[in-house]
């Protein structure tokens, strides 16, 4: 095993930080303020390959490898988790959904679109009374002659507000729960289909994500617009979700690489009792233990990154890839919060302004616990292959 990055590797880390610094560091905390990330960046994000990193080329993406978007995902939430956000549900959640399950002409309308950045994809799961309960979901699709139509409401719809094309889950047989939950994409404009309440800067961080709800009334879509069979929504689901969580892990050690970054440089320059904070056994300690703790959180992601390659190679199982993403999202997601803290804390009173951006890093860092799966939902799974199946509640 070699964990050396390889020259194209480098060269993506290379392009990455570059657009950070340049297009995104010295705008992001206007965006937060505004609630929102200009087009143009979307558009740079586009030409560079970065929307669609890890869909195939012949599909309009950049192919990347898994620990290749690892890579690139990171380095994005360095500069600004809204815009990692966005990505990730355009790239692993909406784009995933069609490479793997959608038919040829699908990929075409909707993948190769997304995957170039030409326009953009959001995921819809979630609804006000059912996050971690998915399949409790109350929209209902009802087949009527070649349509079906929509009715409910998702919730917290990251890239909602935005988006052109949205991959919605609706229930088309409420008695068989999992098993009766269907995919489908709703295009913008589509009669019927509108984003409702959009949650900017009221959130306590990805303050400029275009996070919405999205409103289906009567909402016809045709049979083409379903993605695989009716009923296989929940498989969708879940396999999806394995990618998404990933990405949201990576992210999650960008965000603490970044805050350890901010405090290693803020503990080099600040003096106190006239030696700069570094000094402190105590700081030294935190510093330490910070950069512990991101180096095994990158680990545990390229591992999850790996077990992909593997799972897609037939080398390992669906479920050995299951587990490697939720330890890795679980660790990487606990890890990125404290990461922050301490950040914050070495910082000292400075830590608690937005004149700093570690206070930011610790807001951002809150939601890899939440969504795309909670701690205690991954600790549910982990346990599952831990215990057996026999010893799960849910
Ligand atoms: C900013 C943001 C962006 C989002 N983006 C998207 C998106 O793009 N698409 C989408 O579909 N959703 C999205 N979500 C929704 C997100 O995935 C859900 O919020 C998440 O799954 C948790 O669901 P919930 O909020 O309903 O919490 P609940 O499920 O109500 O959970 C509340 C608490 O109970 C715990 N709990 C629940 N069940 C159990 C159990 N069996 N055992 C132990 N503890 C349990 C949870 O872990 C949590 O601590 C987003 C949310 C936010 C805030």
């Amino acid at each position: 095993m070699d964990l050396r990055l390889t020259d194209d590797q480098r060269l993506l880390q290379r392009t990455a930080r570059e657009f950070v610094e340049q297009h995104v560091k010295p705008y992001v905390r206007e965006w937060e303020l505004k609630g929102a990330v200009p087009d143009t960046v979307y558009r740079k994000m586009g030409e560079l390959g970065f929307l669609g990193a890890p869909i195939p080329e012949d599909l309009g993406g950049s192919g990347l490898d898994a620990v290749s978007y690892a890579i690139l995902t990171e380095e994005l939430a360095k500069g600004c988790s809204s815009l990692r956000t966005s990505l990730s549900v355009n790239a692993s959640l909406f784009g995933t959904t069609l490479n793997k399950f959608g038919s040829e002409e699908q990929k075409e309308k909707w993948l190769r679109p997304t995957a170039s950045g030409k326009k953009l994809g959001a995921w819809a799961l979630t609804e006000a009374q059912s996050g971690s309960d998915a399949a409790a979901m109350k929209t209902r699709a009802t087949r009527k002659g070649k349509d079906y139509i929509l009715n409910g409401s998702k919730m917290w719809i990251s890239n909602g507000a935005k988006a052109d094309f949205v991959v919605v889950y609706a229930s088309t047989d409420p008695k068989k729960r999992h098993e009766g939950i269907s995919c489908f994409v709703a295009e913008k404009g589509t009669k019927g289909f509108k984003p409702g309440v959009v949650e900017t800067t009221n959130k306590l961080g990805l303050r400029s994500s275009p996070t919405a709800e999205l409103v289906f009334e009567d909402c016809h879509l045709p049979e083409a617009n379903r993605v695989g069979k009716e009923g296989q929504g929940w498989e969708i689901a879940m396999h999806v979700l394995n990618h998404g969580r990933l990405s949201v892990a990576a992210g999650a050690v960008g965000i603490a690489q970044a805050a350890f970054e901010a405090a290693t440089d803020y503990a080099k320059k600040r003096m106190a009792f006239d030696r700069p904070i570094g000094a402190f056994q105590l700081v030294k300690a935190k510093l330490a233990d910070m950069a512990t703790q991101v180096e095994a959180g990158r680990l545990l992601v390229w591992n999850g990154a790996l077990m992909k390659e593997r799972f897609e190679r037939g080398d390992a199982t669906y479920d050995e890839w299951g587990l490697a993403v939720s330890k890795a999202k679980l660790f990487t997601a606990e890890m990125c919060v404290k990461v922050a803290e301490e950040a914050i804390q070495i910082h000292g009173a400075n830590g608690y302004t937005n004149e700093y951006p570690v206070e930011r890093y610790w807001r951002d860092a809150k939601i890899c616990g939440i969504y795309e799966g909670t701690n205690e939902i991954q600790r549910l799974i982990i346990a599952r292959h831990v215990l057996g199946k026999e010893f799960s509640a849910t």
